[in-house]
């Protein structure tokens, strides 16, 4: 019971985090590197373009509003003559758009096709790479498709986006071959944890190159009517605050705005917090239900529709993202071992059966 619940607790997985620098190589030795840092904490905030904000900002002094509306009153042109009508200023030019994006997705399964479709709508070009061939997939929906990585990278997309399943993730992203890439490409990520990515690309990842980690926090099933008011998730982990790829970031992040999403800017460290507490437990309980097998009954009360639902919404993912939740966010080991200790205090069957189905699958 001891080695089992010791195993439980992350110590078998995971030997307890070291302080940073420890060198070992290997997806866990990305996880033990990482020293927790729970004081790290990102306003939750929309995006907005920076006029909007200063524009209506509330909290300016009289004289500041005062000095800013003078500033913003057209002023009259007279060309010298007092009874000369006056004439508007020839309003300046809006500055060029910039180009649509072209984004690389690697990892062109559930998730890579159904963030495509947003990516797309919002007229920017797919181009996508995969272990497995969908050439014909994406030939009816305009997307290229290559059946190398390194094929994809020669075509220098603006982002590249990893929509690889967590546990492949390693070995997708030390298989890319950067130089090919542009210089200062964007890589982004789509896992449903965080950290470990975010330890992954500035570990790997050559200096110049944007790193935006994040988690659209819904899925082919959640998102199947539309991303509006739904949760994405992001964190500008390393972008030029300045120039082309500063563009290119916001215009990347834009699409998901677009979409009607809820941005949320959050620290990758915080957003496993979270996730550990919420979509973890969540995915835990849909896996645990599913195998009692429930059936919709003429007398549904609405909690049993809400489990209906958390059921089948849980199992039509992929057990490697189950299994990527449990293995890849620290705060997830943690959790687990709190059940295991309240089943231990308790001896409730309820947390048993929880225990028992985590205990097997790690
Ligand atoms: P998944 O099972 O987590 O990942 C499937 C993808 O991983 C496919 O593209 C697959 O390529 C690739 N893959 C798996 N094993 C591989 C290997 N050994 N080598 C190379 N590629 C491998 O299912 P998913 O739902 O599509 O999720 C993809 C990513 O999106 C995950 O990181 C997940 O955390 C994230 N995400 C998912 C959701 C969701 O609701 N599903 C929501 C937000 C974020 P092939 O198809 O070519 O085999």
């Amino acid at each position: 019971m001891t080695s089992s619940l010791r195993h439980f607790a992350g110590l078998g997985c995971f030997p307890a985090p070291a302080s940073a620098g420890a060198g070992v190589s290997g997806a866990t030795c990305l996880l033990r590197r990482y020293t927790p840092d729970f004081c790290a904490f990102a306003a939750l905030r929309p995006i907005r373009p920076a006029a909007a904000f200063s524009a209506a900002n509330p909290l300016a002094s009289p004289a500041e509003h005062e000095q800013r509306q003078h500033r913003q009153q057209a002023v009259p042109c007279h060309d010298g003559d007092p009874s000369a009508p006056a004439r508007s200023p020839l309003p300046s030019p809006p500055p060029p758009s910039p180009a649509p994006l072209r984004v690389g997705i690697v990892g062109f399964g559930n998730f890579g096709q159904f963030i495509a479709g947003g990516i797309q709508r919002q007229g920017h070009a797919v181009l996508a790479a995969s272990r497995s061939d969908y050439s014909d997939y994406c030939a009816g929906r305009g997307i290229r498709f290559f059946t190398s990585v390194d094929a994809l990278c020669e075509e220098q997309p603006d982002v590249l986006l990893i929509c690889s399943s967590i546990l492949s993730t390693e070995a997708v992203v030390r298989a890319i071959p950067f130089h090919k890439l542009r210089p200062d490409t964007i890589v982004a990520d789509v896992l449903s944890v965080k950290q470990f990515p975010r330890n992954l690309l500035l570990e790997i990842l050559p200096l110049g190159f944007g790193i935006v980690c994040t988690h659209p926090m819904f899925g082919p099933e959640s998102g199947k009517n539309g991303w509006g008011k739904l949760p994405f998730v992001y964190d500008k982990v390393r972008v030029a605050e300045h120039g082309d790829q500063a563009i290119k970031c916001e215009q990347f992040l834009s699409i998901f705005e677009h979409e009607g999403c809820r941005m949320v800017e959050m620290s990758c460290a915080e957003h496993d917090r979270y996730a550990a507490g919420s979509q973890f437990v969540t995915h835990t309980i849909g896996r645990v239900l599913s195998q009692l097998n429930l059936k919709t009954t003429p007398i549904n009360t609405k909690g049993y529709e809400s489990l209906l639902q958390l059921t089948h919404n849980t199992v039509s993912d992929s057990f490697d993202l189950y299994y990527g939740l449990f293995m890849y966010n620290i705060n997830a080991t943690e959790q687990a071992s709190t059940l295991a200790r309240l089943h231990m205090m308790h001896h409730s069957y309820p947390y048993q059966i929880i225990v028992e189905y985590v205990h097997d699958i790690c």
